[in-house]
Protein backbone atom coordinates (compact mmCIF):
# COMPACT_ATOMS: atom_id res chain seq x y z
CA UNK A 1 0.00 0.00 0.00
CA UNK A 2 1.22 3.58 -0.85
CA UNK A 3 0.63 5.73 1.60
CA UNK A 4 2.39 9.55 1.40
CA UNK A 5 4.47 8.31 -1.34
CA UNK A 6 6.13 5.23 1.12
CA UNK A 7 5.59 2.24 -0.47
CA UNK A 8 4.30 0.00 2.23
CA UNK A 9 5.05 -3.15 0.87
CA UNK A 10 8.66 -2.48 1.01
CA UNK A 11 8.67 -0.57 4.14
CA UNK A 12 10.30 -3.35 6.43
CA UNK A 13 13.06 -4.07 4.25
CA UNK A 14 14.07 -0.52 4.10
CA UNK A 15 13.44 0.47 7.74
CA UNK A 16 15.78 1.44 9.75
CA UNK A 17 18.39 1.11 7.61
CA UNK A 18 21.88 -0.37 7.74
CA UNK A 19 22.73 2.20 9.98
CA UNK A 20 19.87 1.58 12.29
CA UNK A 21 17.57 4.74 10.65
CA UNK A 22 13.93 4.93 10.19
CA UNK A 23 14.18 8.41 8.59
CA UNK A 24 16.23 11.03 10.32
CA UNK A 25 15.53 9.22 13.43
CA UNK A 26 17.33 6.71 15.41
CA UNK A 27 21.05 5.84 14.85
CA UNK A 28 23.78 4.84 17.19
CA UNK A 29 24.95 8.02 20.32
CA UNK A 30 26.78 6.11 22.29
CA UNK A 31 30.94 5.73 23.18
CA UNK A 32 33.23 3.81 20.86
CA UNK A 33 33.11 1.31 23.16
CA UNK A 34 29.34 0.80 23.41
CA UNK A 35 29.16 1.17 19.86
CA UNK A 36 31.24 -1.91 19.56
CA UNK A 37 28.75 -3.68 22.02
CA UNK A 38 26.25 -2.64 19.85
CA UNK A 39 27.41 -4.02 16.97
CA UNK A 40 28.39 -7.17 18.61
CA UNK A 41 24.32 -7.20 19.23
CA UNK A 42 23.09 -6.48 15.58
CA UNK A 43 25.44 -8.78 13.96
CA UNK A 44 24.13 -11.87 16.56
CA UNK A 45 20.50 -10.85 15.94
CA UNK A 46 20.94 -10.93 12.32
CA UNK A 47 22.39 -14.50 12.15
CA UNK A 48 21.08 -16.30 15.19
CA UNK A 49 17.51 -14.35 15.37
CA UNK A 50 17.01 -15.50 11.35
CA UNK A 51 18.47 -19.04 12.24
CA UNK A 52 15.27 -21.61 11.76
CA UNK A 53 16.95 -23.24 15.16
CA UNK A 54 16.01 -19.87 17.18
CA UNK A 55 13.12 -18.74 15.41
CA UNK A 56 11.45 -22.74 16.26
CA UNK A 57 12.48 -22.40 20.11
CA UNK A 58 10.95 -19.31 20.27
CA UNK A 59 8.00 -20.08 18.61
CA UNK A 60 7.61 -23.15 21.02
CA UNK A 61 8.81 -20.81 24.40
CA UNK A 62 5.75 -18.50 22.95
CA UNK A 63 3.04 -21.47 23.15
CA UNK A 64 4.12 -23.54 26.04
CA UNK A 65 5.31 -21.10 28.65
CA UNK A 66 3.76 -17.68 27.50
CA UNK A 67 0.66 -18.78 26.96
CA UNK A 68 0.03 -17.57 22.71
CA UNK A 69 -1.72 -16.82 20.91
CA UNK A 70 -3.91 -14.35 23.16
CA UNK A 71 -7.24 -13.89 22.32
CA UNK A 72 -9.03 -10.47 20.99
CA UNK A 73 -12.25 -9.90 22.69
CA UNK A 74 -15.03 -8.10 21.51
CA UNK A 75 -16.38 -5.55 24.41
CA UNK A 76 -19.93 -5.92 23.28
CA UNK A 77 -21.33 -4.31 26.67
CA UNK A 78 -19.44 -1.45 26.52
CA UNK A 79 -19.88 -0.99 23.04
CA UNK A 80 -23.60 -0.96 23.65
CA UNK A 81 -23.69 1.14 25.90
CA UNK A 82 -21.43 3.92 23.94
CA UNK A 83 -23.49 3.73 20.52
CA UNK A 84 -22.89 2.11 17.68
CA UNK A 85 -19.02 1.85 17.00
CA UNK A 86 -17.55 -1.58 17.87
CA UNK A 87 -14.83 -1.92 20.83
CA UNK A 88 -12.13 -4.80 20.28
CA UNK A 89 -9.35 -5.80 22.42
CA UNK A 90 -6.05 -7.48 22.11
CA UNK A 91 -5.57 -9.33 25.23
CA UNK A 92 -1.90 -8.77 26.11
CA UNK A 93 -3.05 -8.41 29.70
CA UNK A 94 -2.98 -12.40 29.33
CA UNK A 95 0.51 -12.67 28.20
CA UNK A 96 2.47 -14.69 31.15
CA UNK A 97 3.66 -12.43 33.36
CA UNK A 98 0.88 -9.70 32.99
CA UNK A 99 1.98 -7.14 29.88
CA UNK A 100 3.32 -7.11 26.36
CA UNK A 101 6.84 -6.83 27.64
CA UNK A 102 7.01 -10.65 28.22
CA UNK A 103 7.76 -11.28 24.24
CA UNK A 104 10.18 -9.11 23.58
CA UNK A 105 12.41 -10.11 27.01
CA UNK A 106 11.68 -13.71 26.07
CA UNK A 107 13.24 -12.95 22.44
CA UNK A 108 16.19 -10.80 24.26
CA UNK A 109 16.85 -13.52 26.71
CA UNK A 110 17.30 -16.15 24.53
CA UNK A 111 19.40 -14.08 22.04
CA UNK A 112 21.58 -13.33 25.17
CA UNK A 113 21.57 -17.41 25.37
CA UNK A 114 22.52 -17.71 22.12
CA UNK A 115 25.34 -14.99 22.42
CA UNK A 116 26.96 -17.21 25.98
CA UNK A 117 26.18 -14.22 27.64
CA UNK A 118 25.28 -15.09 31.42
CA UNK A 119 23.57 -11.55 32.68
CA UNK A 120 21.12 -9.50 31.57
CA UNK A 121 21.03 -5.79 32.92
CA UNK A 122 18.02 -3.51 32.26
CA UNK A 123 16.14 -0.41 33.67
CA UNK A 124 12.44 -0.62 34.82
CA UNK A 125 9.77 2.17 35.17
CA UNK A 126 6.21 0.34 36.71
CA UNK A 127 8.06 -2.57 37.02
CA UNK A 128 6.65 -4.71 34.80
CA UNK A 129 9.70 -4.67 32.01
CA UNK A 130 12.01 -5.63 35.12
CA UNK A 131 9.59 -8.15 36.12
CA UNK A 132 8.95 -9.63 32.57
CA UNK A 133 13.18 -9.87 32.06
CA UNK A 134 13.68 -11.48 35.74
CA UNK A 135 11.16 -14.06 34.28
CA UNK A 136 13.02 -14.67 31.23
CA UNK A 137 16.32 -14.72 33.35
CA UNK A 138 14.62 -17.69 35.54
CA UNK A 139 13.48 -19.86 32.20
CA UNK A 140 16.77 -19.00 30.88
CA UNK A 141 19.54 -19.54 33.98
CA UNK A 142 20.52 -16.16 33.25
CA UNK A 143 21.30 -13.33 36.30
CA UNK A 144 19.66 -10.51 36.20
CA UNK A 145 20.35 -6.89 37.53
CA UNK A 146 17.54 -4.27 37.31
CA UNK A 147 18.20 -0.50 37.84
CA UNK A 148 14.67 1.39 38.86
CA UNK A 149 14.40 4.83 40.62
CA UNK A 150 13.28 5.33 43.80
CA UNK A 151 10.58 7.03 43.73
CA UNK A 152 9.18 3.96 41.26
CA UNK A 153 9.98 1.58 43.52
CA UNK A 154 7.50 3.02 46.18
CA UNK A 155 4.73 3.16 43.71
CA UNK A 156 5.26 -0.58 42.30
CA UNK A 157 6.17 -2.51 45.64
CA UNK A 158 4.68 -5.64 44.55
CA UNK A 159 6.91 -5.57 41.60
CA UNK A 160 9.50 -5.05 43.22
CA UNK A 161 8.55 -8.34 45.28
CA UNK A 162 8.02 -10.46 42.22
CA UNK A 163 11.41 -9.73 40.91
CA UNK A 164 13.56 -10.54 44.32
CA UNK A 165 11.00 -13.73 44.12
CA UNK A 166 12.31 -14.37 40.84
CA UNK A 167 16.12 -14.27 41.90
CA UNK A 168 16.67 -10.35 39.97
CA UNK A 169 19.07 -7.74 42.01
CA UNK A 170 16.66 -4.88 42.42
CA UNK A 171 18.71 -1.78 42.14
CA UNK A 172 17.57 1.21 43.17
CA UNK A 173 18.66 4.65 41.79
CA UNK A 174 18.30 7.72 43.48
CA UNK A 175 19.42 10.19 40.78
CA UNK A 176 17.15 13.60 39.46
CA UNK A 177 13.59 12.48 39.86
CA UNK A 178 14.17 8.93 40.56
CA UNK A 179 11.76 7.43 37.68
CA UNK A 180 12.36 5.65 34.53
CA UNK A 181 14.74 8.63 32.80
CA UNK A 182 17.46 7.74 35.69
CA UNK A 183 16.91 4.09 35.35
CA UNK A 184 18.17 4.08 32.22
CA UNK A 185 21.46 6.43 32.63
CA UNK A 186 22.06 3.90 35.44
CA UNK A 187 21.59 1.28 33.67
CA UNK A 188 23.40 2.48 30.55
CA UNK A 189 26.29 3.18 32.85
CA UNK A 190 26.45 -0.42 34.51
CA UNK A 191 25.89 -2.44 31.15
CA UNK A 192 29.44 0.02 29.64
CA UNK A 193 31.56 -1.69 32.48
CA UNK A 194 30.10 -5.52 31.86
CA UNK A 195 29.03 -5.99 28.08
CA UNK A 196 31.49 -8.91 27.60
CA UNK A 197 29.66 -11.20 29.95
CA UNK A 198 26.40 -9.40 29.85
CA UNK A 199 23.70 -8.24 27.32
CA UNK A 200 21.30 -5.25 27.82
CA UNK A 201 17.82 -5.66 27.46
CA UNK A 202 15.61 -2.53 26.36
CA UNK A 203 12.49 -2.16 28.23
CA UNK A 204 10.47 -0.63 24.65
CA UNK A 205 11.40 0.55 21.23
CA UNK A 206 14.47 2.87 22.37
CA UNK A 207 18.08 3.02 23.15
CA UNK A 208 20.43 2.70 20.04
CA UNK A 209 20.47 0.26 17.41
CA UNK A 210 19.61 -2.31 17.07
CA UNK A 211 16.97 -2.33 20.18
CA UNK A 212 14.61 -0.46 18.58
CA UNK A 213 14.03 -2.81 15.32
CA UNK A 214 14.71 -5.63 17.52
CA UNK A 215 11.98 -5.20 20.03
CA UNK A 216 9.74 -3.89 17.62
CA UNK A 217 10.56 -7.54 15.67
CA UNK A 218 10.38 -9.80 18.99
CA UNK A 219 6.73 -7.72 19.97
CA UNK A 220 5.44 -8.11 15.75
CA UNK A 221 4.00 -10.91 16.86
CA UNK A 222 1.16 -9.30 18.74
CA UNK A 223 -0.07 -7.34 15.05
CA UNK A 224 0.40 -10.70 13.41
CA UNK A 225 -1.94 -12.44 15.63
CA UNK A 226 -4.09 -9.79 15.73
CA UNK A 227 -4.68 -8.95 12.21
CA UNK A 228 -5.47 -13.04 11.96
CA UNK A 229 -8.01 -13.34 14.59
CA UNK A 230 -9.59 -9.94 14.14
CA UNK A 231 -10.53 -10.66 10.25
CA UNK A 232 -11.59 -14.47 11.32
CA UNK A 233 -13.98 -13.18 14.01
CA UNK A 234 -15.31 -10.51 11.97
CA UNK A 235 -14.39 -11.06 8.38
CA UNK A 236 -12.78 -7.63 7.96
CA UNK A 237 -10.13 -5.38 8.90
CA UNK A 238 -10.83 -3.15 11.53
CA UNK A 239 -11.26 0.71 11.22
CA UNK A 240 -9.30 1.80 13.62
CA UNK A 241 -6.45 0.49 16.12
CA UNK A 242 -5.15 2.45 19.11
CA UNK A 243 -2.58 1.37 21.33
CA UNK A 244 -1.06 3.55 24.26
CA UNK A 245 2.82 5.03 23.87
CA UNK A 246 5.18 5.40 26.50
CA UNK A 247 8.33 4.43 24.75
CA UNK A 248 6.47 2.25 22.20
CA UNK A 249 7.18 -0.83 22.51
CA UNK A 250 3.25 -2.66 22.50
CA UNK A 251 2.35 -0.10 19.78
CA UNK A 252 5.27 -0.64 17.46
CA UNK A 253 4.49 -4.36 17.37
CA UNK A 254 1.15 -4.18 17.13
CA UNK A 255 0.75 -1.31 14.68
CA UNK A 256 3.70 -3.35 12.20
CA UNK A 257 0.79 -6.10 11.43
CA UNK A 258 -1.36 -3.21 10.16
CA UNK A 259 1.13 -0.57 8.16
CA UNK A 260 0.04 -2.30 4.83
CA UNK A 261 -3.64 -2.00 5.28
CA UNK A 262 -5.77 0.60 5.08
CA UNK A 263 -6.70 0.82 9.13
CA UNK A 264 -5.96 4.40 10.60
CA UNK A 265 -3.38 3.83 13.25
CA UNK A 266 -3.49 5.98 16.50
CA UNK A 267 -0.98 6.02 19.34
CA UNK A 268 -2.04 7.82 22.44
CA UNK A 269 0.33 9.37 24.61
CA UNK A 270 0.03 10.55 27.77
CA UNK A 271 -1.54 14.04 28.91
CA UNK A 272 -1.00 13.70 32.86
CA UNK A 273 -2.37 16.56 34.29
CA UNK A 274 -2.08 18.95 31.30
CA UNK A 275 -0.37 20.54 28.37
CA UNK A 276 2.13 22.64 30.38
CA UNK A 277 5.94 21.12 30.31
CA UNK A 278 6.29 18.50 33.49
CA UNK A 279 2.61 17.91 34.02
CA UNK A 280 2.51 15.14 31.05
CA UNK A 281 5.10 12.82 28.70
CA UNK A 282 3.44 13.64 24.81
CA UNK A 283 6.78 13.62 23.67
CA UNK A 284 5.68 12.82 20.01
CA UNK A 285 3.24 15.93 20.70
CA UNK A 286 4.78 18.53 22.28
CA UNK A 287 8.63 17.73 21.71
CA UNK A 288 10.96 18.72 19.11
CA UNK A 289 14.13 16.71 17.52
CA UNK A 290 16.96 15.60 20.06
CA UNK A 291 19.29 12.73 20.87
CA UNK A 292 19.06 10.98 24.82
CA UNK A 293 19.90 8.25 25.74
CA UNK A 294 21.73 6.60 22.29
CA UNK A 295 19.15 7.55 19.72
CA UNK A 296 17.89 10.30 17.69
CA UNK A 297 14.09 11.45 18.38
CA UNK A 298 11.34 13.73 19.03
CA UNK A 299 11.57 14.34 22.69
CA UNK A 300 10.48 16.76 25.33
CA UNK A 301 13.75 19.17 26.28
CA UNK A 302 14.11 21.79 29.33
CA UNK A 303 15.53 25.17 28.44
CA UNK A 304 19.16 23.85 28.92
CA UNK A 305 18.09 21.13 26.14
CA UNK A 306 18.03 18.35 28.43
CA UNK A 307 15.49 15.79 28.69
CA UNK A 308 12.90 17.34 30.19
CA UNK A 309 10.83 16.66 34.03
CA UNK A 310 7.63 14.06 32.91
CA UNK A 311 4.89 13.26 34.52
CA UNK A 312 1.72 10.61 34.16
CA UNK A 313 -0.07 8.79 37.00
CA UNK A 314 1.20 5.81 34.11
CA UNK A 315 4.73 4.72 35.31
CA UNK A 316 4.97 2.58 32.64
CA UNK A 317 4.51 6.33 30.43
CA UNK A 318 6.30 8.62 31.39
CA UNK A 319 9.63 8.82 29.56
CA UNK A 320 10.50 11.89 27.91
CA UNK A 321 10.83 10.43 24.07
CA UNK A 322 9.43 7.76 22.10
CA UNK A 323 11.23 4.99 19.96
CA UNK A 324 12.49 6.51 16.37
CA UNK A 325 10.09 4.75 14.62
CA UNK A 326 7.47 6.44 16.07
CA UNK A 327 8.90 9.52 15.02
CA UNK A 328 9.13 8.46 11.34
CA UNK A 329 5.61 7.09 11.82
CA UNK A 330 4.25 10.50 12.87
CA UNK A 331 6.69 12.55 10.13
CA UNK A 332 4.84 10.38 7.09
CA UNK A 333 1.38 11.07 8.69
CA UNK A 334 0.68 7.08 8.54
CA UNK A 335 0.19 6.75 12.31
CA UNK A 336 -1.30 9.81 14.05
CA UNK A 337 -0.43 10.28 17.73
CA UNK A 338 -2.79 12.04 20.18
CA UNK A 339 -3.29 12.60 23.90
CA UNK A 340 -5.23 11.42 27.17
CA UNK A 341 -4.78 12.74 30.83
CA UNK A 342 -4.68 11.01 34.06
CA UNK A 343 -8.13 11.57 34.94
CA UNK A 344 -9.85 10.09 31.81
CA UNK A 345 -7.73 7.55 31.88
CA UNK A 346 -8.96 6.34 35.67
CA UNK A 347 -12.32 6.50 34.20
CA UNK A 348 -11.94 3.82 31.57
CA UNK A 349 -10.11 1.71 34.04
CA UNK A 350 -13.24 1.54 35.89
CA UNK A 351 -15.32 1.42 33.05
CA UNK A 352 -13.31 -1.63 31.70
CA UNK A 353 -13.57 -3.45 34.79
CA UNK A 354 -17.18 -2.30 35.47
CA UNK A 355 -18.56 -2.99 32.06
CA UNK A 356 -16.75 -6.01 31.00
CA UNK A 357 -14.68 -7.57 34.09
CA UNK A 358 -11.24 -6.62 33.22
CA UNK A 359 -9.00 -4.04 35.07
CA UNK A 360 -6.41 -2.80 32.84
CA UNK A 361 -3.31 -1.78 33.27
CA UNK A 362 -3.28 2.20 34.03
CA UNK A 363 -0.97 2.32 30.85
CA UNK A 364 -3.44 0.46 28.96
CA UNK A 365 -6.43 2.00 30.10
CA UNK A 366 -5.16 5.35 27.89
CA UNK A 367 -5.42 3.00 24.72
CA UNK A 368 -8.98 2.25 26.23
CA UNK A 369 -10.00 5.79 27.01
CA UNK A 370 -9.33 6.98 23.47
CA UNK A 371 -11.20 4.21 22.02
CA UNK A 372 -14.11 5.40 24.26
CA UNK A 373 -14.14 8.68 23.07
CA UNK A 374 -13.82 7.37 19.50
CA UNK A 375 -17.25 5.38 20.10
CA UNK A 376 -18.91 8.74 21.33
CA UNK A 377 -17.21 10.92 18.46
CA UNK A 378 -18.07 8.20 15.40
CA UNK A 379 -21.91 6.61 14.98
CA UNK A 380 -19.98 3.28 13.31
CA UNK A 381 -17.38 1.17 12.89
CA UNK A 382 -14.68 -0.75 14.43
CA UNK A 383 -11.75 -0.04 16.82
CA UNK A 384 -9.19 -2.64 18.11
CA UNK A 385 -7.27 -1.32 21.22
CA UNK A 386 -4.02 -3.13 21.98
CA UNK A 387 -4.87 -3.62 26.22
CA UNK A 388 -1.06 -3.87 26.79
CA UNK A 389 -1.30 -5.30 30.31
CA UNK A 390 -3.35 -6.16 33.69
CA UNK A 391 -4.44 -3.77 36.18
CA UNK A 392 -3.49 -5.92 39.18
CA UNK A 393 0.00 -3.53 39.68
CA UNK A 394 -1.85 -0.55 39.46
CA UNK A 395 -5.29 -0.93 41.79
CA UNK A 396 -3.64 0.14 45.70
CA UNK A 397 -2.46 3.16 43.93
CA UNK A 398 -5.36 3.91 41.86
CA UNK A 399 -8.40 3.42 45.09
CA UNK A 400 -5.56 5.55 47.31
CA UNK A 401 -5.14 8.56 45.13
CA UNK A 402 -8.43 8.57 42.87
CA UNK A 403 -11.06 6.51 45.29
CA UNK A 404 -13.60 4.20 43.66
CA UNK A 405 -15.27 6.00 40.54
C1 LIG B 1 5.57 -0.65 29.97
C2 LIG B 1 4.19 -0.66 29.63
C3 LIG B 1 3.68 0.19 28.64
C4 LIG B 1 4.50 1.22 27.94
O1 LIG B 1 5.57 0.74 27.20
P1 LIG B 1 5.60 0.75 25.63
O2 LIG B 1 7.00 0.44 25.30
O3 LIG B 1 5.18 2.11 25.19
O4 LIG B 1 4.66 -0.28 25.18
C5 LIG B 1 2.35 0.07 28.30
N1 LIG B 1 1.54 -0.81 28.92
C6 LIG B 1 2.00 -1.63 29.89
C7 LIG B 1 1.04 -2.58 30.52
C8 LIG B 1 3.32 -1.58 30.27
O5 LIG B 1 3.74 -2.40 31.23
Amino acid sequence: MIFNGMDFDTYFKNYPDENGYFGKYGGVYVSEELKAAMAEITEAYFTICKSRKFIAELRRIRKEFQGRPTPISHLERLSNKLGNVQLYVKREDLNHSGAHKLNHCMGEALLAKYMGKKKVIAETGAGQHGVALATAAAYFGLECDIYMGAVDIKKQAPNVARMKILGANVIEVTEGLQTLKEAVDAAFAAYAHEYKDAIYCIGSVLGPHPFPMMVRDFQHVVGEEAREQFLEMTGELPDTIVACVGGGSNAAGFFSGFLNDPVEIIGVEPLGRGEKLGDHAASLKYGTEGVMHGFNSIMLKDENGEPAPVYSVASGLDYPSSGPEHAFLQELGRVKYDVIGDDDSVDAFFELARMEGIIPAIESAHAVAYGIKLAKERGRGSVLINLSGRGDKDMDYVLENYGLR
